[in-house]
């Protein structure tokens, strides 16, 4: 065999490791966008998914936080970008992310629920970078098609899913000491939600949905079933995530998407604490309205000060339900094993 052959070989030999080490791994990238949302989520099968694009502006700040993830993660342009709800921290930074990352195809829950200048001007900047993509609107109990795994709508456009998914559909007790509260006409209770499964592995993501519909999806019965991992709806704010639903889908971890200033409220991480079977919360921020006793320890935060690098968190998943988040400020991960 000639030098040049074994040369050659050898790099193809050496790909070929590199990609076996993270064959058959799911992998969802927490992007830290102070208080937005950002999560790339990338399937075994090398597949990619956005869901929501952090702020606008700030120098294109997000755009170019999640750019730089997905170009460590591989990930030269997106399959889907999946906009839960037309705020201005989770589709601001659409057109940005365009400019760096071309999207086949986009998702929305249809139409913004919300009127007056500002959040017309919002959904019309995202309408005109939606025509570069393909464009799909979803509804509960519906699947983006992603292969190797299953990513099933359970809210969107202020619907909520009415079947219970396979294996859940309990009665929740403790729907009995939940109060509702005044009905929220804004975009967030149009916020798309979604389970997303590979193998045993669960994972919950319900946007900035609120506390209602949050309460309509596991009462009277539990319609979702439980969790590996919750992403705290609406960045840990206290307008969502009620005991009754993140007590009934029991999430072994929980991250927070939350800014130094924004969401981490203290009403959030105690529903959290409290929560059965809880091994862990992780943040992408310290939350100073929380203080030291309610935050996570440090090496479970990505970010310690306000003015941030903007550092990760990250999670893989194998089928068997067992996962590993790390720290993209210290390398610090923890692996938690299949139930
Ligand atoms: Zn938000
Ligand atoms: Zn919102």
């Amino acid at each position: 065999m000639s030098r040049m052959m074994r040369a050659i070989l050898a790099l193809c030999l050496a790909a070929w490791v590199g990609q076996a080490q993270n064959a058959g791994k799911l992998d969802i990238y927490f992007i830290d966008v102070e208080g937005g949302q950002a999560t790339l989520i990338v399937t075994p099968a090398g597949e990619s998914m956005l869901v929501d694009a952090g702020w606008a502006g700030v120098g294109g700040r997000d755009a170019e936080r999640i750019a730089s993830v997905a170009k460590s993660a591989g990930v030269g342009e997106l399959d889907y970008l999946l906009i839960t709800h037309y705020h201005l921290d989770h589709v601001g930074g659409a057109p940005e992310v365009v400019e760096l990352l071309p999207v086949k195809t986009f998702v929305d829950h249809g139409p913004s629920v919300e009127t007056g200048a500002r959040a017309a001007e919002l959904f019309a900047r995202y309408e005109r970078v939606r025509q570069k993509g393909r464009h799909s609107i979803v509804r509960p109990g519906e699947t983006i098609p992603l292969r190797g795994v299953e990513v099933r709508i359970v809210a969107s456009g202020g619907e909520v899913l009415r079947a219970p998914l396979a294996g859940a559909g309990q009665e929740n007790p403790l729907c009995r000491d939940e109060k509702r509260r005044d009905d929220d006409p804004s975009e967030n209770a149009a916020s798309i939600g979604f389970l997303l499964s590979y193998g045993k592995f669960r994972f919950l993501n319900l946007g900035d949905l609120t506390w209602n519909k949050e309460l309509d999806l596991v009462c009277p019965s539990n319609r979702i079933g439980t969790v590996d991992v919750y992403l705290t709806t609406h960045h840990g704010m206290n307008t969502s995530g009620p005991a009754a639903l993140v007590h009934a889908v029991r999430p072994r971890v929980a991250v927070m998407n939350n800014g130094a200033r924004k969401g981490g409220t203290p009403e959030a991480l105690k529903v959290l604490r409290s929560s059965p079977g809880l091994e862990d919360i992780w943040q992408l921020h310290y939350s100073i309205a929380a203080g030291q006793q309610l935050n996570a320890p440090e090496a479970f935060i990505a970010n310690l000060e306000e003015n941030c690098l903007g550092d990760w968190l990250k999670l893989s998943a194998s089928p068997d339900g067992s996962f590993t988040v790390r720290n993209g400020r210290t390398g610090y991960s923890k692996s938690y094993g299949p139930r």
